[in-house]
C-alpha cells in the first residue's frame, strides 16, 4: 500500500480538484484523506455518507465554578493572554484567548478552576461515491491544532487501508507550508505538487518544494490552468 500525498503551495490551484480526479480514477482500491482540515472542501465532491463521526479533543481549557469564587482576581493578575476578564462582578474565562496553561488554577486560593480538554473538532469516516472510503475533518471555528487533527485524519485512513484489500490512499494536504502540511507530509512515499502558471503560483511552489526536498521525499510536478498565459 502506497501513500501519495497531493499539496501546493498555495490555495486555490487545483489541488482538491486533481485528488478527486486521481481518488476517481483509483476506484475502490482508494482511500481518500481530506488533511486540509482548516478548509475542507473534498466532501463537496465525493459525496460521503459521514457513516462515522468521532469528536476531536486536543488542548486544555480553564473552567472557573463560580460557587466557590471568591472573587480574589489573582487568576486574572497572572493569565498572560488575558483571558479572564472581570465582567458583571464575575471572573469568566474567555473560551477564544484560554490556552489552557493551567497557570490560573495553580494560584487559585479555593481550587476552583478546572481544566477540560477541548472539543475543537469532529472527524469522520465516509463510504464515497468510488465505492471506497474517506476519512475526513471539520476543525471546529478558531480552533488550532490542526496539525494534530491531520494526524489523526492520516492514521485512520493508514488503519483503514491495512485493514481492507487497498491499493493506496490518496491524500489532499493542507495549502501553505505550515505545521498541518509537515503533518500531511509524514509517511508520504510520493508527493505531487499542483501549481498554476502565476508569479505568486510560482513564488509558492518554491517554497513548498524546500519543504519536500528537506524530507527527501520524491515528488512531480502538475502545472494546473497551464493556459492561463
Ligand atoms: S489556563 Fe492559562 S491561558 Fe487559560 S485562563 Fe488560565 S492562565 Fe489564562
Ligand atoms: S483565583 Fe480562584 S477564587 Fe480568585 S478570582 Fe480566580 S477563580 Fe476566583
Amino acid at each position: 500500500m502506497k501513500e501519495i500525498v497531493i499539496i501546493s503551495g498555495k490555495g486555490g490551484t487545483g489541488k482538491t480538484s486533481i485528488t478527486a480526479s486521481l481518488a476517481v480514477l483509483g476506484k475502490d482500491k482508494v482511500v481518500v484523506a481530506d488533511c486540509d482540515v482548516d478548509a475542507a472542501d473534498m466532501h463537496l465532491l465525493m459525496k460521503p455518507d459521514f457513516a462515522q463521526s468521532e469528536e476531536f479533543f486536543s488542548g486544555e481549557l480553564a473552567i472557573i465554578n463560580q460557587e466557590d469564587c471568591i472573587q480574589c482576581g489573582k487568576c486574572a493578575e497572572v493569565c498572560r493572554f488575558d483571558a479572564i476578564p472581570f465582567t458583571n462582578n464575575t471572573y469568566i474565562v474567555d473560551e477564544l484567548s484560554c490556552e489552557g496553561c493551567g497557570y490560573c488554577s495553580r494560584v487559585c486560593p479555593t481550587d476552583t478552576i478546572m481544566n477540560i480538554q477541548q472539543n475543537v473538532g469532529h472527524w469522520y469516516v465516509s463510504g464515497i461515491k468510488t465505492g471506497s472510503k474517506m476519512v475526513h475533518a471539520k476543525l471546529a471555528i478558531g480552533a488550532d491544532n490542526s496539525g494534530k487533527l491531520v494526524a489523526q485524519v492520516k492514521n485512520e485512513a493508514k488503519k483503514i487501508a491495512e485493514e481492507g484489500d487497498y491499493d493506496y490512499i490518496i491524500v489532499d494536504g493542507s495549502p501553505g507550508v505550515g505545521c498541518p502540511v509537515v503533518s500531511s507530509l509524514s509517511g508520504a512515499n510520493y508527493v505531487v505538487l499542483v501549481t498554476e502558471p502565476t508569479v505568486s503560483g510560482l513564488h509558492d511552489l518554491k517554497r513548498v518544494y524546500e519543504l519536500v526536498h528537506k524530507f527527501n521525499l520524491k515528488a512531480g510536478c502538475i502545472i494546473n490552468k497551464f493556459d492561463l498565459i
